[in-house]
C-alpha cells in the first residue's frame, strides 16, 4: 500500500522553513548552574546534602518537558472514501507555561474529516505530544497541532479543543484547583459547516461530561 511516510522533526522544519522552538539546544551545564543560583536566591541551603543533586535533578527535568521525541507520522490513502469525522477524545498531554515555567496539563479532542488520505489515530496523540514539549502557552499549542493535520493531512475540516488545567492558575488563589481553560482551533468544514462543527462539538462535549 503506498503511505506517505515522513519524519515530524524533519518535516516542521521544512514546512517552516526555519528551526522553530521546538528544536532548541539546550545547554545541561547552565541549565544546572542557573538550577543552583535560583536555589540561593530563593535562600534555600545549597550545601544540604538533600539538595546537594537537585540542580540537575532539575536540568534532566527541563530538558526532558522540552524536547520533543520525533516519530514517523504516516499517512494513507483514503481508500474506501471514508467521509464522516474521525474523532479522538480524551488524549492526555502535559506541556510548561511559558510565562511561569509551571506544568499545564489536561486532554485534547482532535477531529477530521478526511479528504484524501487518513492517518494512524495514535499519530495525533504524537502530534500533540511534539508540539507540547515546548515552552508554550495553550493557544499556540492549539494552532499548532490544527495548522500541522491541515497542512500534513489536508483534511476537509479539522477540529482540536484542548482543556488544560495551569498549574501557575490554580496554585496561586487566582482560581480554584480543578479549573479547566478551554480552547479550540476549528479548520475548513469543521469550523464553516454548521452541522459538522456541531456534530464535532457534541462529540468532545459529551467526553468532558462523561469524565
Ligand atoms: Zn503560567
Amino acid at each position: 500500500m503506498p503511505v506517505n511516510d515522513y519524519r515530524l522533526d524533519e518535516l516542521d522544519v521544512v514546512a517552516n522553513g526555519r528551526v522553530n522552538g521546538n528544536h532548541r539546544r539546550i545547554d545541561h551545564s547552565a541549565v544546572e548552574r542557573a538550577a543552583g543560583d535560583l536555589l540561593r536566591a530563593l535562600g534555600a541551603d545549597v550545601d544540604a546534602e538533600a539538595l546537594e543533586e537537585t540542580p540537575r535533578r532539575v536540568a534532566d527535568a527541563y530538558a526532558e518537558l522540552l524536547t520533543p521525541q520525533s516519530f514517523r507520522a504516516t499517512t494513507f490513502p483514503n481508500d474506501d472514501s471514508y467521509d464522516e469525522l474521525v474523532v479522538a477524545r480524551s488524549i492526555p498531554f502535559h506541556s510548561l507555561c511559558m510565562h511561569h515555567l509551571l506544568p499545564f496539563h489536561g486532554v485534547a479532542h482532535i477531529g477530521y474529516l478526511p479528504g484524501e488520505r487518513i492517518i494512524g489515530l495514535s499519530k495525533l496523540g504524537r502530534v500533540v505530544e511534539y508540539f507540547s514539549r515546548d515552552l508554550q502557552i495553550q493557544e499556540r499549542l492549539t494552532t499548532q497541532v490544527a495548522g500541522w493535520l491541515q497542512r500534513e493531512l489536508e483534511p476537509k475540516g479539522v477540529g482540536v479543543v484542548l482543556e488544560a488545567e495551569h498549574l501557575c492558575m490554580s496554585l496561586r488563589g487566582v482560581q480554584k484547583l480543578g479549573a479547566k481553560t478551554v480552547t479550540s482551533a476549528l479548520r475548513g468544514v469543521i469550523r464553516d459547516d454548521a452541522r459538522t462543527r456541531q456534530e464535532f462539538l457534541a462529540l468532545t462535549t459529551r467526553t468532558t461530561h462523561d469524565q
